[in-house]
């Protein structure tokens, strides 16, 4: 099964990814947490990519094609895959359709205003990655899964979460008219529940195996 999920920033990608991630055993390959991972090992794709991502921009194209080609190909992806973040733009899209055909792309769909909201409120482990919202850490500072310390990351900062809304208006919604061509595109209301958003993912995907 080769799945994408679809949406903002703030949308859920990442959090329902990890949940059928974890219910169907396949890996979810999150771009933005690899990239994360790599600057802060300081790798060469690390150091090229910090300069965008703290910015909010995007980064470059034969970057991340190049990224998600090699991680596609490792053999824990060969019964299938989660992408969560990949791609984000339609050159992205078209590269990805010579080396993959996928089966489902969810759309998660959310308010802008929604969306602020949940990127200020959100934190990450600075050591595994996993993510929270203060909402429900109730005053907690450290990673349930590690004891990591929990940091805002540097580009949910209000500023720079403005600055990656206009990069997905302008750069990545062009994508949902693209899969939506393919037929294999369902919508995903990411104002849902979270367990709600899980069953309607189960439905769809009964359909598919
Ligand atoms: P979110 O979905 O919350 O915006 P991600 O963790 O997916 O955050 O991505 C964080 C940042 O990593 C993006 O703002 C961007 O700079 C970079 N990034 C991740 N995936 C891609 C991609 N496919 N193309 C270009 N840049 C990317
Ligand atoms: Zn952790």
């Amino acid at each position: 099964m080769k799945l994408l999920f679809l949406g903002p920033p703030g949308a859920g990608k990442g959090t329902q990814a990890a949940i059928v991630s974890e219910r169907y055993g396949i890996p979810q390959i999150s771009t933005g947490a690899i990239l994360r991972e790599a600057m802060k090992a300081g790798t060469s794709v690390g150091l090229r990519a910090k300069e965008y991502v703290d910015q909010g921009q995007l980064v470059p194209d034969e970057v991340m094609i190049e990224l998600v080609r090699d991680r596609i190909a490792q053999p824990d992806c060969e019964g299938g895959f989660i992408l969560d973040g990949f791609p984000r733009t339609v050159a992205q899209a078209e590269a990805l359709g010579e080396f993959c055909e996928l089966d489902v792309i969810f759309n998660l769909t959310i308010q802008d205003e929604a969306i602020v909201k949940r990127l200020s409120g959100r934190r990450v482990c600075g050591d595994c990655g996993a993510t929270y919202h203060t909402s429900r850490l109730g005053g907690r500072l450290n990673c349930e899964q590690c004891g990591g310390a929990l940091i805002l990351r540097k580009d949910d900062a209000p500023e720079t979460v403005l600055n990656r809304l206009a990069v997905y208006h302008k750069q990545t919604a062009p994508l949902e008219a693209y899969y939506e061509a393919t037929g294999k595109m369902t919508a995903l209301d990411g104002a849902l529940a979270l367990d709600e958003g899980v069953r309607h993912i189960a439905n769809v995907l009964e359909n598919v195996r």
